[in-house]
């Protein structure tokens, strides 16, 4: 079923009974080609592109819960390219650029929205370090613009400047950055990874991987063993207990991010504005609720909820930086379980064990690296080796030193 305006006149004048199911509900078979672990954009955005980039259809998706239970359908939709390094620069220019194809290639509206994404600055140290950054993109070919007070003063009228504890000096703008509706993004991949032959099992979780001479088998299930050739991990905030049943001790830690939604309102706010003096963003979702986000929890966890502090911390932020958000209730709060590696930057690459392939280390940021992510690990599968997107996000960086350090931070992952 394509989505047109027709279909969508049917069904209004249908009281909406003929929708179709969006994707199937098949039984597991025997034995796959492919098994993707993890059901969230990653993880369906990889079967998409193995079927399509690869001709790879006999691919089998398992979730343990439902198709957007996970962090995809939890994060605060933002995306970007803005970083330093190169590896990161190329890769996330990448996604960046499939974001802007997508809805055209899913058929699928994900709500794109390329608002701009202005981190601001608040000392002189520390707009040299966003002019580096500013210029470091744009020899990758990415768009930065390196505004001033009086630009961002007419940009967003409603942050405090005058009596501000850390006044506003500036800000990095990326024009292309933006948001995308996060579960839109997980529903249009799972559909067209089953419109292109992969099965799609929800309530499916895996309990054991089999391995034998040093080779994967298949993996044990919740709905009983399934053979497999390649095994491919996308499991997000639960890879370090995934990997684990493979033998495998990931350089990753568990950590709650927290969201926060205010009531409705009308536009205010029509840009991504980050906080550079706090772990702080905000935008307004197309409902006109203000999406906040902060810092993770400061402590290990798998619960997807979070902790009272985080609360009050950014909603200090919040007010510091638009006093008029005080008056704002906020309605609803969320947390999802992050996967933080030691560098911050995200691991795509084959393991250890012949035919598994491990896809984690997102951190704060792996909404905005879904289209890429998927795309790169399709081609890793799909062909044994990285792609030049990806070489450098290997494994074993943390034991040889070649780490991907974006901010400098060291091994904290609240820090990246
Ligand atoms: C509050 C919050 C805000 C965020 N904001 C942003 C943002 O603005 N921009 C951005 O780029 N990123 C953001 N992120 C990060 C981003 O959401 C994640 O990095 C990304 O979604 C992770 O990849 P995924 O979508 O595949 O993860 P998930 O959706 O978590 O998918 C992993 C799936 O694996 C499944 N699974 C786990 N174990 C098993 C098992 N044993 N068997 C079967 N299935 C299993 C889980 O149920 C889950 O559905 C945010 C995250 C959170 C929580």
């Amino acid at each position: 079923m394509d989505y047109s305006i027709f279909g969508l006149l049917k069904n209004a004048l249908t009281g909406n009974r003929l929708w179709a199911p969006v994707w199937r509900d098949p039984a597991p078979k025997q034995r796959y080609d492919t098994l993707i672990v993890g059901g969230g954009g990653h993880g369906l955005a990889t079967a998409y592109y193995l079927a399509k980039e690869h001709g790879i259809t006999d691919v089998a998706v398992l979730e343990k819960g439902y198709i957007g239970s996970g962090n995809v359908g939890r994060n605060t939709t933002i995306i970007r390219s803005n970083y330093l390094l190169p590896a990161n620069t190329h890769f996330y220019e990448k996604s960046l650029q499939l974001w802007e194809g997508l809805e055209q290639d899913l058929n699928y509206n994900a709500m794109v929205s390329q608002r701009g994404v202005l981190n601001l600055f608040h000392s002189d140290a520390q707009r040299d370090a966003y002019a580096r950054r500013g210029n470091a993109m744009r020899l990758a070919g990415v768009d930065a613009d390196l505004l001033d007070a009086v630009t961002v003063r007419a940009m967003v009228p409603g942050i405090e400047m005058q009596d501000a504890r850390f006044p506003v000096k500036g800000g990095l703008l990326q024009q292309r950055g933006g948001t995308v509706r996060h579960d839109a993004v997980a529903w249009g991949y799972a559909r067209a990874a089953d419109r292109r032959g992969a099965d799609i099992l929800q309530n499916t979780e895996v309990t054991g991987i089999r391995v034998e001479a040093g080779r994967v088998l298949g993996v044990e299930t919740t709905r009983g063993f399934i053979g497999a050739r390649r095994i491919g991990l996308a499991a997000a905030g639960h890879s370090s207990r995934v990997a684990a049943m493979a033998g495998l001790r990931l350089p990753i830690e568990s950590h709650v991010l927290q969201a926060f939604v205010s009531e409705a309102v009308k536009p205010l706010l029509d840009t991504v504005v980050t906080f550079g003096a706090g772990h702080f963003y905000v935008s307004q979702s197309d409902k006109g609720g203000l999406v906040f986000g902060g810092d993770i929890d400061g402590y290990n966890s798998y619960a997807q909820r979070g902790s009272l502090p985080v609360v009050e911390e950014v909603m200090e932020c919040a007010v510091t930086l638009f006093p008029a958000f005080s008056r704002l209730r906020y309605l609803r709060q969320w947390g999802g379980v992050m996967d933080m590696s030691m560098d911050g930057s995200p691991i795509i690459d084959r393991t250890p064990v012949e035919g598994l392939f491990l896809n984690c280390g997102w951190c704060y940021g792996g909404f905005k690296a879904t289209p890429a992510s998927g795309w790169c690990f399709a081609h890793t599968i799909a062909t044994g080796q990285p792609h030049p997107l990806n070489a450098a996000f290997r494994l074993d960086r943390f034991a040889t030193g070649a780490v991907l350090d974006e901010k400098g931070a060291g091994a904290r992952p609240n820090l990246h």
